[in-house]
């Protein structure tokens, strides 16, 4: 496989970007080698500028559940353009997206529409403060909510009881007031709750991790953090940026059937343009500006293009397309697991829907330590044996590959059988 102008591409944004890319993951860093620069997508493929095609499993991040270039997404775009690309000013396409998420989360009373899942889970955590007057927020080790700075904080060691920086910039301070515990453990929630009594405004919480690879909630955890909080007088806050029209039509909360207190969503409802949003009860949400005290602005928020894609796409999410979703993900999932076995490389396989994950080790996963033990060098081979096959997996074994509706039952044959052969690759060492 060839990927001369790719090298060439990458090699010049490298003196231009930092890294060459708008975002980390893409550089390859954590599988080596360099990153294709896509020329198109065209339902569930990608095409790169040297003209290599990929059956693609990465769907901008989860975003694309369609696949690339839906015609009704296209259709949608196109119409939404000739209107005007941007007012500052109330449309009814944000409406109709509103009325359609309300009616699909029916904890979602009210909702606020930003431009990523950054602003979301920011801004869902700013009104769980202001509504509990309390200042500490509890995260999971190994989760991603995005880049605000009181979020990107990593457990302290042993019996520190704050969070530490997880990157450079970040203050102490800023991150003083965020405790960190491993997923999956209630016993440690149910520790900070003592510890911290009536200081903890909110619990976040992707329902399935999606950020250390896919790790599914243990039987019993998410109806304990719900127990807890509501014990506690703190919020629930699912992260359902991932999750949310991913694993069903309402989201982890359906699926598990728990209702949180806020949730943040973002990708899918987008339709592949930049999105995000944050909604909850109604009494949450009117402490938003400009019915209440807590600010939230955005210039292009509620954006005309993104409310096109992203009711486009929700338009599409039948029933019918959910069942299909999860056939071909659990034909995907199983056939990798014969896969692996004939060619004798232990691994774990992990699915929630149309999202999974193959961890290279024999040991049960269940947070991110347990993720990160897994052998991630063995990733990096199996992913560039299956890039070389025309297959485009995440670059990094702690991502999520999601299926598409594009992917039919011809596109998984193929993609396993390029495992087989992956495997093999990767038995050999
Ligand atoms: N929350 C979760 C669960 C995510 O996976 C991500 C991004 N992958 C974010 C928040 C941040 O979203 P964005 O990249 O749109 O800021």
């Amino acid at each position: 496989m060839q990927a001369e102008r790719s090298e060439q591409l990458f090699a010049l944004a490298q003196t231009v970007m930092p890294g060459g890319v708008s975002s980390p993951v893409r550089a390859f860093r954590a599988v080596g080698g360099t990153p294709r620069f896509i020329a198109r997508g065209k339902g569930a493929y990608l095409y790169d500028v040297d003209g290599n095609r990929y059956i693609d499993y990465v769907g901008s991040w989860g975003a694309l559940i369609l696949g690339h270039a839906h015609p009704a997404v296209v259709r949608a775009l196109r119409e939404a353009i000739r209107r005007g690309t941007s007012f500052g000013a109330p449309t009814e396409a944000e409406l109709a997206l509103a009325l359609r998420i309300r009616e699909a989360f029916p904890s979602i009373e009210k909702i606020r529409f930003v431009n990523s899942g950054t602003e979301a889970t920011m801004s869902a955590l700013r009104v769980a403060r202001a509504a509990t007057g309390r200042s500490k927020i509890l995260q999971f080790e190994g989760a991603y909510h995005g880049h605000a700075d009181f979020l990107l904080a990593r457990a302290g060691s042993g019996l520190a009881t704050f969070g530490l920086p997880a990157s450079a910039g970040v203050p102490s301070a800023w991150v003083q007031d965020t405790l960190v515990a491993p997923y999956n453990d209630l016993e440690a929630v149910a520790a900070l709750f003592e510890r911290f009594p009536d200081q903890i405004a909110a619990v976040i919480v992707e329902p399935v991790a999606g950020n250390m690879g896919v790790v599914p909630p243990k039987p019993g955890f998410l109806e304990g953090l719900r127990d807890l909080t509501r014990r506690h007088g703190a919020l629930l806050v699912f992260d359902e940026v991932i999750t949310g029209f991913r694993v069903g039509p309402g989201g982890a909360q359906g699926l598990y059937e728990i209702k949180p207190d806020l949730t943040c969503l973002g990708k899918i409802i987008g339709g592949g343009l930049p999105i995000g949003a944050y909604g909850g009860r109604a009494d949450l949400m009117d402490l938003v500006a400009p019915v209440g005290p807590v600010y939230q602005a955005g210039t292009l928020s509620g954006n005309p293009l993104s409310m096109a894609a992203g009711r486009a796409t929700l338009e599409q999410l039948t029933p019918v397309l959910y069942q299909q979703l999860e056939e071909r993900a659990a034909q995907l999932a199983e056939g990798l697991r014969a896969a692996a076995e004939e060619a004798g490389v232990p691994v774990r396989i992990h699915r929630v829907g149309s999202m999974l994950s193959v961890f290279f080790t024999e040991a049960e996963v269940v947070d991110f330590a347990t993720a990160s033990a897994t052998d991630r060098a063995r990733y990096a081979r199996f992913f560039h044996a299956m890039l070389t096959r025309g297959v485009y997996l995440p670059p990094s074994p702690l991502e999520a590959w999601f299926v598409s509706a594009a992917h039919t039952d011809d596109h998984i044959a193929r993609t396993l059988r390029a495992a087989r052969e992956a495997f093999r690759e990767v038995a050999r060492g």
